[in-house]
């Protein structure tokens, strides 16, 4: 057996009922590593061009990363790939939660569904045996109701990725729900879910592969989490606590500094994880306000972006809850006014739900945060979706009859949670018409509605501005799943954990509007960070210290990656998941709305007067890569 992985992949064939195990040569796995770089190898083959992403011959994969559930910090992530149905190209989403480990504890390195059951059915895996069982009663259950029949089926440890009646209705904006309220939530991935009448994967293992030397795992564990645990050093406390009392936005934030900056920022993601940003970040220009037109300091001030900022955010807050192997748990379970919890908003969420609508009622957020988790939908593809109906009835865009549906202005909590609701159910009217996103809800609609939607290749641009940090639009335009903030956010790739990366490639990060260099260094940091998510690691971790990820690997593999090679498999992984789009017959390149690309500029603002060169940037991208037209992949039983 390998060390640190098992090597062994599961196929089930919900067509004919036949499910299989097949090896994969080691040397994909050193070239691919795990999670969506493994996927992406196996979908490379098993989907055949042009393949109706809804048809039974799209693939969907569930594969944890290479070190997800090996005991690494932070390591408890999986990812699920398939065709998107929203943008026809690449697809794959990032979850945290406690699926992932015991997903790896069943012996596989990943689980493949593919064809099309003739009744609802769910996956049931564990280290003995793999079952495809009938889940008639579970079809029409919300994520919350799903996870709990099968916990009661299987015992309480069995963990679940699940779709609700969002995905069985075949939303493309619908997500895939595991921990009641953990999301794989881009690409629109649980439409393909509830194409294929799967409602849930579930998964009860414990297993884990043997590690190669699993005394230097362990030191080097010990070693980092140290981090965590550290005494606070007086001076750095002193000087920390001056800057946080000198910064007025910080001022409210109950952080009691221990240490020196990565101290703080452990703190932070402690007390109130992402949603400790809110409000600095509509200040700053970062969140995109009133879609994208508006702008954060004029239109929704910082005393309006407190109300979805740090301390509001926390008051409901009834416990904390963290990912597995995480030493940081930086998410929350709140307690809604009418009794009921749910997971805490997190940032995207509450800019989605926040600015984005003009709205800064906290209790609204979470009403719908609740329907999306619930029903199993992308907070930001709904948010957004929301916004351009908005819009377009504001400029009277909309035609009569949906237009007079709801009183849907700037603000209007009920009618926010209403269309929430409505979208969910797909619903009839306005519900339907924005179920599969923006660009098909424009397309129903006159010319200049297109304007309004805001998204890329499909995909709804997340809550993060390309005026605020070009690297971000970058990743929008180029990443093979547009529209994602998590492909390219410059703010955590140019970190000190890539800097050996940059030197290696000979990239300096430099000005933030230098796109020449930007382009360069984004290529780099976008190819460290696939082969870094492709071992199962949270982005998070990388504000956090140093994290050992390739000392990590080579402890549990034995392999010896050196950092170059293992840039190399972040830059193979990224082509790999290029030519998959190039196969399907999709653009190298998305468009962005004129209101991301700042055209025309804000007038006034910390952001006015900019326009961005996007070209720029995707050109040096694409050089700096290296993808060729035609990029071969690795046959299944080849060396590649
Ligand atoms: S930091 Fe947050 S998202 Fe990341 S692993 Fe921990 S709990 Fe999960």
């Amino acid at each position: 057996m390998p060390n640190g992985y098992w090597g062994k992949l599961l196929f089930v064939n919900l067509s004919t009922g036949e499910i299989a195990v097949e090896t994969p040569p080691e040397e994909v796995y050193r070239r691919y590593l795990g999670g969506y770089g493994l996927g992406a190898w196996v979908l490379s083959e098993r989907i055949p061009p042009g393949a109706d992403p809804l048809g039974p011959e799209n693939v969907i994969g569930f594969l944890p990363g290479l070190l997800t559930g090996s005991g690494a910090l932070f390591g408890g992530r999986f990812m699920v790939c398939a065709r998107s149905p929203l943008t026809g190209g690449w697809g794959d989403s990032n979850c945290g939660g406690n699926f992932g480990p015991a997903l790896r504890g069943t012996g596989y390195d990943g689980v493949f569904v593919t064809g099309r059951a003739e009744r609802p059915v769910y996956l049931y895996v564990d280290d003995e045996r793999a079952e495809i069982r009938d889940a008639t009663d579970l079809w029409g259950l919300d994520t919350r109701e799903t996870e709990a029949a099968l916990r009661a089926a299987h015992g309480r440890d069995v963990r679940v990725a699940c779709i609700g009646p969002a995905g069985e209705k075949r939303s493309l904006i619908a997500a895939i729900i595991n921990d009641d309220g953990r999301a794989a939530a881009r690409c629109g991935l649980a439409a393909v879910m509830g194409a294929k009448n799967l409602k849930a994967v579930a998964a009860r293992g414990k297993a884990r592969p043997p590690l190669a030397d699993p005394e230097a795992f362990r030191r080097i564990t010990d070693e980092y989490r140290r981090l965590f645990r550290r005494k606070p050093s007086p001076w750095a406390s002193r000087i920390s606590g001056f800057l946080l009392r000198a910064l007025p936005m910080m001022r409210r934030l109950r952080l009691r500094p221990s240490g020196g900056p990565t101290s703080i920022v452990i703190d932070t993601y402690r007390l109130y994880g992402t949603a400790a940003g809110t409000a600095a970040l509509v200040e700053l220009g970062d969140t995109p306000v009133r879609n994208w037109a508006g702008i954060g300091y004029r239109d929704f001030p910082l005393h309006r972006a407190a109300r979805l900022s740090d301390e509001a955010v926390i008051r409901p807050k009834i416990r904390g809850y963290g990912c597995s192997f995480c030493p940081v748990a930086c998410g929350g379970i709140v307690r809604l006014p009418d009794g009921d919890t749910d997971h805490k908003p997190e940032y995207e969420t509450l800019s989605a739900f926040g600015p984005l609508l003009l709205n800064d009622d906290l209790e609204v957020v979470m009403r719908c945060n609740r329907i999306c988790n619930r029903a199993g939908l992308d907070t930001i593809s709904t948010g957004v979706a929301i916004a351009f109906a908005i819009e377009c009835r504001e400029r009277g865009w909309l035609p009569p009859e949906l237009a007079e549906e709801l009183p849907l202005d700037w603000g209007n909590g009920e009618a926010i949670v209403e269309l929430t609701a409505r979208i969910a159910r797909r619903e009839p009217g306005l519900g339907e018409w924005l179920a599969d996103g923006v660009r098909r809800a424009a397309e129903r609609l006159g010319p200049e509605a297109q304007e309004a939607a805001i998204h890329a290749g499909g995909q709804e641009l997340a809550m993060h501005r390309g005026l605020y940090e070009p690297g971000v639009a970058l990743g929008y335009a180029v990443d093979p799943a547009p529209g994602r903030h998590t492909s390219t956010l410059s703010g955590t790739v140019e970190l000190p954990p890539f800097m050996p990366y940059f030197a290696l490639a000979g990239v300096k990060p430099g000005a933030r509007y230098d796109y020449e260099t930007k382009g360069r260094v984004m290529a780099v940091g976008m190819a460290v960070l696939r082969a870094y998510e492709s071992l199962g690691f949270c982005q998070f971790a990388l504000y956090m210290g140093e994290p050992p990820f390739l000392a990590w690997l080579n402890a549990a593999t034995g392999w010896g990656m050196t950092e170059r090679e293992f840039l190399e498999a972040g830059k193979a992984i990224q082509r790999l998941r290029h030519a998959f789009n190039e196969r399907h017959g999709l653009p190298r390149e998305f468009p962005l709305p004129a209101r991301e690309r700042g055209e025309p500029p804000q007038e006034v603002g910390p952001l006015a007067g900019i326009t961005l060169d996007v070209e720029a940037m995707t050109q040096a991208y694409y050089a700096a890569i290296g993808v060729v037209e035609g990029e071969s992949y690795p046959k299944m039983g080849t060396s590649p």
